[in-house]
């Protein structure tokens, strides 16, 4: 028999991981604030909850996917945790993690937070996962249950690193837009197809995302000069074309300009036989 348990949030990510779960055979209680979205998780054989409390009574693993902390904190503030195996998989900072397994334990529950790296669609696919941290226990004991949805990659105990590395990841990715946005801000209006245009985009990023592969040999080594193919004074020499181009395109530098700035920086403190690996500590030092 599967593991029975409980999910509280029937939101486009609450009703896609409850179908995974079903789906799999384990029986699921779900509670949702406004009662009408829980229909397809009951017409494909959820029990549905009258409230959150009741909900949590109905099973010792309870999954919790809200719009944010303060929803979760409000949910749970009438049921009853002692006993309880709680995951939480509502998107929050790292410091909301932590406050919220310190709450949690105050309230006698054992505490997972989780985030979802994938959007509803994606769930019960391959390449959907979650970043786990918090109770190893509580994530050992129920790894089988939480990777019926999507896959499970457990980050460390401190509770604040799933949402950590969460947000490392998300920011990450606003990179890479904004880099997509002005590549194609400046071939706009000229005869170039956009379809075209990806064509070339996406393998280029492709190829350069294994760069950070490098990057992150030289911050575990603290020489920040090994292995540098391209350095800081040859790219901030180069960086003239690419904002010279873009005044020709009539772009906007706004997007490229912070991290030209940066460059520009590291290379006046000495630093020109680095690659841009060394922008990171000057990120750091000068939030
Ligand atoms: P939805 O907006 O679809 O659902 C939000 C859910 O939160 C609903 O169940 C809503 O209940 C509930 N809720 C909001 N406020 C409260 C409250 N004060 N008390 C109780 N319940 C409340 O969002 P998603 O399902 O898409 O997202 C849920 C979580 O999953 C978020 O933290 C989101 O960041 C995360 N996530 C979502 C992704 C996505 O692509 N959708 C991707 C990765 C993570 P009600 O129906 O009553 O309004």
């Amino acid at each position: 028999p599967r593991t029975p348990l409980t999910l509280l949030g029937a939101g486009a990510m609450g009703t896609a991981l409850g179908r995974a779960w079903l789906a799999a055979g384990h029986p699921l209680t779900v509670w949702n604030r406004t009662p009408g979205r829980t229909g397809t998780l009951a017409s494909e054989g959820a029990a549905v909850a009258g409230s959150a409390a009741e909900a949590v009574a109905a099973s010792r693993l309870v999954v919790v996917c809200l719009l944010d902390d303060a929803s979760v904190g409000e949910a749970l503030a009438a049921a009853e945790l002692t006993g309880r195996d709680l995951v939480n998989l509502t998107t929050g900072t790292p410091g909301e993690a932590r406050e919220r397994a310190a709450w949690a334990k105050t309230r006698g529950a054992r505490f997972l937070d989780g985030g979802i790296m994938a959007v509803p669609p994606m769930i019960g696919a391959p390449g959907a996962y979650v970043l786990y941290s918090g109770d190893r226990g509580l994530f050992e004991e129920h790894e089988d249950v939480l990777a019926a949805p999507a896959g499970t990659e457990y980050v460390g105990a401190d509770p604040g690193l799933a949402a950590l590395h969460d947000v490392a990841l998300l920011s990450g990715m606003y990179g890479m837009f904004a880099g997509i946005t002005h590549a194609f801000a400046l071939v706009r209006g000229e005869d170039v197809a956009p379809k075209e245009f990806a064509a070339l985009l996406v393998p280029w990023l492709t190829a350069m995302a294994g760069m950070a592969h490098g990057a992150a040999e030289r911050l575990a080594s603290g020489d920040l000069t090994t292995g540098v193919v391209s350095h800081l004074a040859m790219q901030v020499a180069g960086s003239g074309t690419l904002l010279r181009t873009a005044e020709e395109q009539g772009v906007s530098t706004e997007l490229l300009t912070p991290f030209l700035d940066l460059m520009r920086r590291r290379l006046a403190d000495g630093h020109g036989d680095e690659d841009t690996t060394g922008l990171v500590g000057l990120l750091h030092a000068r939030p």
